[in-house]
C-alpha cells in the first residue's frame, strides 16, 4: 500500500501534482485545507473555529486537525487503498500523530514527495491563484503570514522526514509536467 505525504511551502503546486499522482497511482485524496474549507462552507463548528486561524495565515491547532484527518480515515473504505496527504502534516507533532494514526491501521508512510521552490516564485504563484481562487487567504499580506508559518513550523519537518529516510527533495520549479516526471520517477522507484 502506498501513502504519500506531497509536502512544500504554500504555492509550492502540492494540489496541482496530487491530481496527477491520484490520476497515475489511484490513491485516495486528503487535502487538509479542503476539508476545512468544506467546513467553512458548511458552517460548522470547526469551519468557524477554523475560519479565524486561516483568515490570518496560521494554523488550526494540532488537535483539531488530528482529530478531524482521523475522522476522514476512519469514515472512508477507499482510504485503505492508499493516501495522498496535502497539506499534512505541517508540525512535528502533527506527523508522529500521522506515524501513530497509520501504524494502528498496520501501515505506514511510504514517502515523502518534497516539492523544493524558491520564495519569490511562490509568491508569483499565489497571487496568480488569488485571482481565480476566491480564497481569503490568498492576498499578499495572508501570504507573507503563510510563508513565516511555513519557514517557522513546517520546515523543520524536512529533517524528521530525512531522519525516518522518507524525504525525496523534487526541484518544484518548471512545467507541471516536467515536475510530475520527476515524482513519478521518485514513487516508481519505491
Ligand atoms: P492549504 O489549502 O493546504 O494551503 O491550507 C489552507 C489553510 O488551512 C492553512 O493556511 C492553515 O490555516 C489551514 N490548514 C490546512 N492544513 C493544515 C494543517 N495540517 N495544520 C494546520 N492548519 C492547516
Amino acid at each position: 500500500m502506498l501513502n504519500v505525504v506531497i509536502f512544500g511551502a504554500p504555492g509550492s503546486g502540492k494540489g496541482t501534482q496530487s491530481e496527477l499522482i491520484i490520476n497515475k497511482y489511484g490513491l485516495f485524496h486528503i487535502s487538509t485545507g479542503d476539508v476545512l474549507r468544506a467546513e467553512m462552507k458548511n458552517g460548522t463548528e470547526l469551519g468557524k473555529t477554523a475560519e479565524g486561524y486561516i483568515s490570518k495565515g496560521q494554523l488550526v491547532p494540532d488537535e483539531l486537525i488530528i482529530d478531524m484527518l482521523a475522522k476522514v480515515l476512519d469514515s472512508n473504505e477507499e482510504t485503505k487503498k492508499g493516501v495522498i496527504f496535502d497539506g499534512f502534516p505541517r508540525t512535528i507533532p502533527q506527523a508522529k500523530a500521522l506515524k501513530k494514526m497509520l501504524a494502528d491501521r498496520v501501515t505506514e508512510v511510504s514517502a515523502v514527495v518534497g516539492l523544493e521552490v524558491e520564495e519569490p516564485e511562490l509568491i508569483d504563484r499565489l497571487l496568480k491563484r488569488g485571482q481565480v481562487s476566491g480564497r481569503s487567504d490568498d492576498n499578499l499580506e495572508t501570504i507573507k503570514s503563510r510563508l513565516e508559518v511555513y519557514h517557522n513550523q513546517t520546515t523543520p519537518l524536512k529533517d524528521y522526514y530525512i531522519e525516518e529516510k522518507k524525504y525525496n527533495a523534487i526541484h518544484g520549479m518548471g512545467s507541471v509536467e516536467e515536475i510530475f516526471a520527476r515524482i513519478e520517477k521518485t514513487i516508481d522507484n519505491l
